[in-house]
């Protein structure tokens, strides 16, 4: 067996957005790091994010504070988000934006050369920053662009299927080159997770392909940390449904910006029953819920679907504001929307829940592990404001780079286990091993069929029952899993470890989505209809100690204050 040995002091792995801003961080504070992905880094999902990143700049509205960033964070939250992180976010969250422009990203400017700024949901001020609506691929490659300009070492061809721990400290990781399939073996200090969410686990989702899979998960929990608000998973209103390929792909929400109508298979427009005052202009999870409302009364197409219908609007309107969606649906089903309505359905999104950290320096439980961006919790709570996840990657970019360079000069031995490696080790050479007869595609497809049955935007005990034991069944059939890997590289062992990751994923979200029981924010108990102030608390789910609630630190009441004063008509303006 082909193995690479790499010591560095500290591993980042992932090769988003946050990953690629704690690698440059290490790299200027003169630290030894390796930065590994799975895919390649021009590619990563960050390059998906489309509308903004918001900072409390004041260009456009100088009243605008970090503070009010915070109180609107909060609040819509629906007070699960952690007020320690969420004001560190706020408060550094302009340093970043300025970081970035001094790192060349071509933000959109007002003519006297201000950045411009403008309104997403439920922000009282006029604060996301913007590249078009190519902001997160603009982010991605000046992020890029800065770690070329200092030599970071990036390897985006490494799978690691396991982290390296002794006597609850992190050694390193192990994985392989999902090209020729040498393992990888890697000796750090620190290592940095920033490996993204898991809403690849439902049918309908924003993300692509094989990312998302739920690896942090996977990551985290086998190596003793903990996991944070897993059931609260954001659902955007509009994903396309077809082809089956690029399903959940997502509709923005400029299309009912600028007036796009919602309507179910009787012709209604049905907005005007769950908020009669906004329409279509309402809060991403109450769109959501009312669209899967009228999905699971009967009133959807025959699909499973409701429809977006712009053809109302002046065509101009169509190809000069909404030229990606018009582009999109033409080249994925031939679907003119100056002519004919959009099916739609709701669609996983993001992740507001992940490993759990702390506020100050995003470190887990285990000593040198740190965990950012999609991958970490504690900003979002039950309802993630747009733009606020790639405020969150930057500012915590900066900062876990920071600890984890601190930590390592700090460390005084590095303890090793080689129980550790071989175990790394030989759960590759099983899998590889392997003669069974099921695939890894249909077992995917079946956590994909359960969680969205069961874990959508609407749940209940009985569902989640249901699901938690469809899940044991796909779970049952791992020992007949055959991999076979080919002339074009690795990738059937990346999928089966990724069916291994949602695995984990999928029994954390379930059980924590079962523990709450009450609605709050995108989770909706069909049982419990109603917000349950006793369980204003984060659901920590844990592979051997199971689920514990625990108490939501306080708001400080500077930032209170400012959370009442938050004007609801502000929310509405859609953007992401
Ligand atoms: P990612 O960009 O997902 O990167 C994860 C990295 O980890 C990748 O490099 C991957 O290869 C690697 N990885 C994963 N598992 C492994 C493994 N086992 N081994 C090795 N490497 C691994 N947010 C906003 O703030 N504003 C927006 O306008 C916005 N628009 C969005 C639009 C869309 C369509 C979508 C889908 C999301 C949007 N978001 C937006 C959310 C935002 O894009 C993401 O939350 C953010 O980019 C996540 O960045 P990340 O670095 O944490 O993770």
């Amino acid at each position: 067996m082909n193995e690479r040995i790499i010591s560095t002091s500290v591993l980042v792995i992932g090769t988003g957005g946050a990953g690629l801003r704690a690698a440059i961080e290490l790299r200027q504070q003169g630290v030894d790091v390796l930065a590994v992905g799975k895919r390649r880094k021009h590619d990563a999902h960050t390059t998906l994010a489309a509308g903004g990143i918001n900072a409390a700049l004041g260009t456009m509205d100088p009243a605008d504070s970090w503070q009010q960033h915070a109180a609107d964070t909060i609040k819509e939250s629906y007070d699960l988000a952690d007020p320690r992180i969420v004001s560190i976010m706020t408060e550094n969250a302009p340093e970043g934006i300025r970081e970035l422009e001094a790192w060349g990203m071509p933000f959109a400017r007002e003519a006297d050369g201000r950045i411009s700024q403008r309104f997403f949901g439920a922000h009282t001020y006029r604060r996301t920053c913007f590249a078009g609506d190519y902001t997160g691929l603009q982010i991605q490659r000046t992020l890029l662009r800065r770690a070329a300009a200092l030599d970071v070492p990036v390897i985006d061809t490494v799978y690691i299927s396991r982290l390296l721990v002794a006597e609850n400290q992190i050694f390193g990781a192990y994985g392989f080159d999902v090209v020729d399939g040498s393992r990888v073996l890697i000796h750090a200090d620190a290592v940095i997770l920033a490996t993204g969410g898991h809403t690849r686990i439902w049918r309908q989702t924003t993300s692509r392909r094989d990312e998302n899979t739920g690896d942090t998960f996977r990551l985290a929990a086998l190596a003793g940390a903990r996991i944070r608000d897993a059931e609260l998973v954001q659902f955007h209103p509009s994903g396309i449904m077809e082809p089956a390929d690029a399903a959940g792909t997502l509709i923005s929400e400029a299309a009912r910006g600028e007036g796009g109508i919602l309507r179910n298979a009787l012709g209604e427009r049905f907005m005007s029953r769950y908020d009669p005052e906004r329409l279509e202009l309402s809060t991403r999870d109450r769109v959501a819920l009312a669209i899967s409302t009228e999905i699971s009364e009967g009133r959807g197409t025959p699909k499973g679907g409701v429809l977006l219908d712009l053809t109302h609007l002046p065509r101009e309107v169509i190809l000069n504001r909404l030229p990606r969606v018009y582009r999109n649906m033409l080249d994925l089903q031939m679907l003119d929307i100056t002519k004919d309505p959009i099916e739609i359905a709701p669609t996983a999104h993001y992740s507001m829940g992940g490993v759990w950290v702390r506020p100050e320096d995003h470190g887990t439980d285990v000593a040198g592990l740190y965990a950012i961006g999609e991958a970490s919790s504690g900003t979002h709570g039950a309802n993630r404001l747009g733009g606020n996840s790639l405020a969150e990657l930057l500012v915590y970019g900066r900062i876990v780079g920071a600890a984890a360079a601190s930590y390592s000069r700090g460390l005084k031995a590095q303890i090793r286990s080689s129980q550790a490696i071989n175990a790394a080790s030989e759960e590759i050479d099983t899998l590889l091993a392997g003669r069974g007869f099921d695939n890894v595609r249909s077992m995917q497809r079946a956590i994909r069929d359960l969680m969205s049955e069961h874990a959508g935007v609407i749940r209940s005990e009985e569902g989640l029952i249901q699901g938690l034991s469809k899940l044991d069944a796909v779970e049952a059939r791992l020992p007949d899993l055959a991999v076979h890997p080919d002339i074009a590289g690795f990738d059937d062992l990346a999928h089966a470890l990724d069916l291994m990751g949602s695995l984990i994923a999928a029994r954390a979200t379930l059980e924590s989505a079962l523990a709450r029981r009450e609605t709050r924010g995108a989770h909706n108990r069909s049982d419990y209809p109603e917000l349950d102030p006793e369980l204003k608390v984060n659901m920590v789910w844990s592979l051997t100690g199971g689920l514990t609630a625990e108490p939501v630190a306080p708001t400080p009441p500077e930032i209170t204050t400012l959370m009442s004063m938050t004007e609801e008509s502000v929310v509405g303006k859609l953007v992401e």
